[in-house]
């Protein structure tokens, strides 16, 4: 069985509408496959259509744009009722903040000298519901001003380059029990990709655990080998459940094929088991796992 449970669709900075992202888990050999974009479930229909239609099983999920002690934090949250309105409210938030965010990122590369509008930023996030950095970067790329997202990133756009600009983040702990509230379950992912901090450590994720983590995202295309295998050693001391992913952007990013990194099938059943444990508890109307 072979399981990944984190993806992205055009409904936030994926390449692929959710339905050519079924079928491409369909034709990659995924069994299971979540789709997880960012802050959002604007995705779920149309990728609960395709997978009953090209017999994949779907967890319905999003990437949740949070943060810890003023660092960036992505946070996976697996089947909760979408509809559960503290969750609702703080997506909106969330949304909002990226909204705010494209037009400043816009006026900081034309005083760079960059002769880039809104509207051709707009040409390349159509119409996501989560519109973020990666459009902006492609934009740039259309325009010729650079060849690829990642240089775009590495020249305009990531923390401490010149065209950065913040946006609204959730704190992290009251967005666990929030999500877990919604009866779904979380996962910290790729927990230290890109920022080079190994945080959260093992003593920052103690009263998250309280709090209602289920699990960290060990396997992912940002970890070295050893990063790895200490996360996997504070997974297993925390009794978290251990996940492992692509990250897939679609032609987005490079290396993040589908199934580039799985879950274990045991891990995936204790992650089921949490959720359904959660969706109990909480009384909301959660979704099923499309099979
Ligand atoms: P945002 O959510 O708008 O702040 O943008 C962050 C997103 O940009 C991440 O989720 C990644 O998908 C993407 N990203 C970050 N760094 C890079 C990079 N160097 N190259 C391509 N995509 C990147
Ligand atoms: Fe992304
Ligand atoms: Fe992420
Ligand atoms: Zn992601």
């Amino acid at each position: 069985m072979r399981i990944d449970l984190h993806t992205h669709s055009r409904v936030s900075d994926g390449t692929e509408s959710p339905s050519e992202l079924v079928r491409a888990a369909r034709a990659a050999g995924i069994d299971v496959l979540a789709l997880t974009d960012h802050d959002t479930a604007a995705g779920w229909p149309e990728a609960v259509e395709a997978a009953r239609e090209h017999g994949v099983a779907l967890v319905r999920g999003m990437e949740i744009s949070t943060e810890l002690d003023g660092h960036g934090v992505h946070l996976l949250a697996y089947l909760p009722d979408p509809t559960y309105p503290p969750l609702v409210e703080e997506l909106g938030r969330i949304l909002d903040g990226r909204g705010l965010r494209l037009p400043r990122m816009v006026a900081r590369l034309r005083e760079l000298g960059v002769a880039i509008t809104e509207a051709d930023v707009h040409a390349q996030s159509g119409d996501a519901a989560a519109s973020g950095r990666p459009h902006v970067a492609d934009a740039l790329v259309a325009l010729g001003v650079v060849a690829s997202r990642d240089e775009a990133f590495d020249r305009y756009l990531s923390a401490g380059r010149p065209a950065y600009v913040g946006r609204y983040a959730a704190p992290l702990e009251p967005m666990i029990r929030t999500v877990a509230a919604a009866g779904g379950v979380t996962v910290i992912a790729h927990p230290w990709g890109r920022s080079g901090r190994e945080r959260p450590d093992e003593q920052d994720l103690l009263p998250l655990v309280e709090a209602g983590l289920s699990g960290l995202e060990v396997d992912h295309q940002d970890h070295a080998p050893e990063v790895r295998a200490r996360l996997r050693a504070i997974a297993r001391a925390l009794d978290l459940v251990v996940t492992g992913s692509s990250d897939h952007h679609g032609a987005g990013k490079i290396g993040h094929d589908l199934g580039v990194n799985t879950t274990a099938p045991e891990e995936y059943a204790r992650l089921l088991e949490r959720a359904a444990a959660a969706a109990a508890a909480s009384g909301r109307r959660t979704p099923e796992v499309v099979r």
